[in-house]
């Protein structure tokens, strides 16, 4: 059977899971299946298992393993440092910005409704970087806040620069959450000294699996349990360890840091290659956020000449077997259209797409994939 060509260029959505991973997880779902909190034989591999890769991603953080705490993912990490922080240290500020993730933005917004805190939004700037005078403006009329800024913004890929957001934490005891779904295993990253006090993981946008990543929480930070039911994670996360998923997540990791600076600097040249091509093969394109400037190699965020049918474009491409995400204001087959895009002043008519690389693309899916946007960025 002749099976289609697929280019796969959602990665920030999700990646696939290298075979190294696949497999470390496919022996430990056969070998090790104790429940970690079993005092038998098998019990005690599974909790081997997980402190094993506790130590291992801690390492690669810099921090120590008292510091890491497994979760289901990103959302969930999210939704535990903000809410944990809003209760252990009564926050009643909160400062973010529009540009977050739904995973913040949402749980803020509850964190409103129940417990009357006070959301505060930075000015970003016309590419949409926050305004740095702005947040030390918010945070010299709100000491003592809560700051919660993505490190990349998963819509645009802009950069948070987070030493010097760190920096005016500090001058204002600020506690400071980024979120780094986007960010981890795709830099080097010494979180002890990052002045970060909260940053989360996804391992499924690490080439790792879904369902699995964690939260780091600075020593002497410690958080109310958002989830309740059980001592596990040292009371900070009830709910029986996702043994597999803890260990794929450590070995994904431990894969995408034996090759950062490699892999970084290989999809910065497809996303430079793609972005010199779009521009010569479709007049009137722009990109949205920084692409040229502080901003996460992965991400490109392209606004599609004006006249291009919006309606028909994602359904084109995926008949052409290209996948990507819509990045439009008023995307079609979406009910909201994107809040990001949105927040940066977007026209709702205009198609805009985010297209996402990882290790596994090469410049031939590139070529292909800009070859299908000329095509349908003059049919009306
Ligand atoms: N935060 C950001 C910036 C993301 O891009 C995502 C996933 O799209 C999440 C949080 C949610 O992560 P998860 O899929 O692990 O719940």
């Amino acid at each position: 059977m002749m099976s289609k060509r697929i280019i796969y260029l959602d990665n920030a959505a999700s990646t696939p899971m290298s075979d190294a991973v696949i497999q470390h997880m496919s022996e430990v779902m056969r070998d090790i299946y104790g429940n970690p909190s079993s005092l038998h034989e098998f019990g005690r591999r599974a909790r081997v298992l997980v402190e094993q890769s506790r130590r291992h991603i801690a390492r690669m953080f810099g921090i120590t393993p008292a510091e890491l705490f497994f979760t289901s993912g990103g959302t969930e990490a999210n939704n535990a440092v903000l809410w944990g922080a809003c209760n252990a240290f009564s926050c009643s500020n909160v400062i973010t910005s529009r540009l977050e993730h739904p995973a913040v933005l949402q749980c803020l917004e509850a964190l409103k409704q129940s417990m009357g805190i006070t959301v505060h939004f930075v000015d970003v700037d016309e590419l949409g970087h926050i305004r740095l005078d702005h947040l030390e403006e918010l945070l010299k009329k709100n000491p003592s806040s809560l700051v919660s800024l993505m490190h990349a913004n998963n819509e645009t890929g802009n950069l948070l620069p987070v030493k010097s957001v760190a920096s005016l934490c500090s001058q204002y005891n600020a506690l400071f959450h980024s979120d780094t779904v986007q960010t981890v295993g795709k830099f080097a990253m010494d979180l002890d000294r990052s002045g970060i006090d909260f940053a989360v993981a996804s391992a499924h946008k690490f080439h790792g699996p879904k369902g699995a990543g964690f939260m780091y929480i600075r020593r002497g930070r410690l958080l109310n349990a958002f989830i309740k039911g059980g001592g596990q994670e040292r009371n900070m996360r009830a709910g029986t360890e996702n043994v597999y998923g803890i260990a794929g997540m450590a070995k994904a990791l431990e894969e995408a840091h034996q090759q950062l600076e490699e892999v970084r600097q290989y999809i910065l040249s497809l996303k430079k290659e793609c972005m010199a091509l779009l521009k010569k093969e479709v007049p009137g394109i722009r990109f949205w956020g920084d692409p040229e400037g502080n901003s996460l190699h992965s991400i490109l965020n392209i606004a599609l000449p004006a006249g291009t049918n919006s309606e028909m474009l994602l359904p084109a491409l995926d008949i052409e077997g290209i996948c990507v995400s819509s990045g439009s204001a008023c995307a079609s087959g979406s009910l909201s259209g994107s809040h990001v895009l949105k927040a940066l002043g977007a026209d709702p008519a205009q198609s805009s797409l985010r297209i996402s690389f990882s290790r596994y693309n090469t410049s031939d899916e590139v070529t292909s994939f800009v070859e299908v946007i000329r095509k349908l960025s003059v049919r009306k």
